[in-house]
């Protein structure tokens, strides 16, 4: 029987991306999987309904019911949007499962698969289905751009006729994906990149995109899948005492640290930047999921004062969807390089003996079937 995909739009406050793309939905339909796009899905991603219909896809006129085997989705699923989905249906996007819990149950006990792509193994075979690299990668871009913006100097070291300009110093904490790009980016744009993460491969990352590690007398903190552990407190208050001489001789500082699962690490206190240069910039890629600075807030750009003048600190919202062009692109192929591996003559029939399938589905046949999830509900009942 073939599979009936339908992609949604997405109606978030500030959410302008899409899941599907004109060539996504070509590489669906030649796996033999019926499309359709909810109208006017595309329209804050540069995509008209009729370039969908033009490759294959039906397009779903608003307030009309459509009838779905799978649904893509961009933006995390709520209970209300659970409420119009059949028994049976499989359900595919971004899942966010640790600060969804309720609505995970709910998925499991109406009998919905849920597939969650930020849960993925980091595998080289996941690498084109990857969103959390596609959007982490444009994150990190723009976070540099929107400090160059707000900064009163420019990055590269000019010399003229009426003297020379000093190079912008571009401190990065945090060099996974979005913290890599940030250095090469702010690299790019003639700055002097330095950076710190508390992963040991991280050192050899940083130098291959042109920054200089910074090195702290602190222990590596590795945990499985190239990710980092949280530090304890003790270890965080020494690594904030160790950062502080660098968070200070910074002109630009673009934040990116995360620990899965758990609220983002808080890397500069306030008091940490009131020792910092007067005009300087601080991005915190991390402040929508807790912070990495204390003094930012999701969506707010903060003049915070210091000796003589003030420090801008801009806390990052939707950082996506100002790319949204791009980032529905690569969103569209990650989401279909997934469910075309999950694919058989035109079904989508996920076989739990692939690793893809068993790392990222979250709820099956009425149950919470993923370790990760079960462990925290286990934790949470113990507690
Ligand atoms: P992430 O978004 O989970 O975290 C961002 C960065 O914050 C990480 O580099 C992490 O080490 C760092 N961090 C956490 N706590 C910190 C602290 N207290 N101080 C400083 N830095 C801190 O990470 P990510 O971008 O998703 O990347 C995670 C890993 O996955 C990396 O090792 C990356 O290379 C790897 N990866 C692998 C693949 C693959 O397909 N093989 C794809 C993408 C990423």
């Amino acid at each position: 029987m073939t599979s009936r995909v339908f992609v949604r739009a997405e109606s978030a406050p500030g959410e302008k991306r899409v899941a599907a793309s004109p060539d996504s939905v070509r590489k669906l339909r030649a796996a033999g999987l019926d499309v359709s796009v909810a109208s006017g899905a595309g329209r804050y991603a540069g995509i008209s309904d009729e370039a969908y219909a033009g490759a294959g896809a039906t397009i779903v006129p608003t307030g009309h019911q459509v009838e779905l085997d799978v649904l893509f989705h961009v933006r995390p699923l709520t209970a209300s949007d659970l409420g119009s989905l059949p028994t049976g249906v499989i359900t595919v996007g971004v899942v966010d499962p640790f600060n969804h819990v309720p609505v995970l149950q709910k998925a499991a006990s109406s009998g919905l698969t849920t597939f969650a792509l930020d849960f993925l193994p980091r595998i080289s075979r996941a690498q084109s289905m990857d969103v959390l690299s596609s959007q982490a990668l444009l994150a990190g871009y723009k976070c540099v751009l929107l400090a160059a913006d707000a900064f009163d100097r420019i990055f590269p070291m000019t010399m003229t006729a009426a003297g020379t300009l000093a190079p912008a110093r571009v401190l990065v904490l945090g060099a996974g994906v979005a913290g890599l790009q940030a250095i090469a980016t702010a690299k790019r744009l003639g700055g002097v990149v330095s950076a710190y993460d508390v992963r040991s491969s991280s050192a050899d990352e940083v130098r291959s995109v042109g920054g200089t590690f910074i090195s702290l007398d602190l222990e590596a903190a590795d945990a499985a899948g190239g990710y980092a552990r949280e530090l304890g407190e003790a270890r965080a208050q020494r690594q904030r005492e160790l950062l502080t001489p660098f968070v200070e001789a910074a002109d630009i500082i673009i934040t990116t640290a995360a620990v899965p699962g758990r609220p983002a690490p808080q890397l500069i206190t306030s008091a940490m930047m009131a020792g910092m240069k007067p005009g300087s910039v601080v991005v915190d890629l991390a402040a929508e999921t807790g912070g990495n600075v204390e003094a930012s807030a999701p969506g707010e750009l903060i003049s915070f004062p210091v000796t003589a003048g003030q420090v801008t600190v801009i806390g990052v919202q939707d950082i996506q969807s100002e790319l949204a062009v791009d980032a529905s692109k690569l969103l569209a192929m990650n989401f279909a390089n997934f469910v075309t591996a999950l694919t058989v003559d035109g079904t989508v029939l996920p076989d739990f003996s692939d690793e893809l399938v068993s790392g990222s589905c979250l709820t099956h046949e009425g149950a919470i079937i993923h370790p990760r999830i079960t462990e925290l509900l286990t934790e949470e009942v113990a507690r």
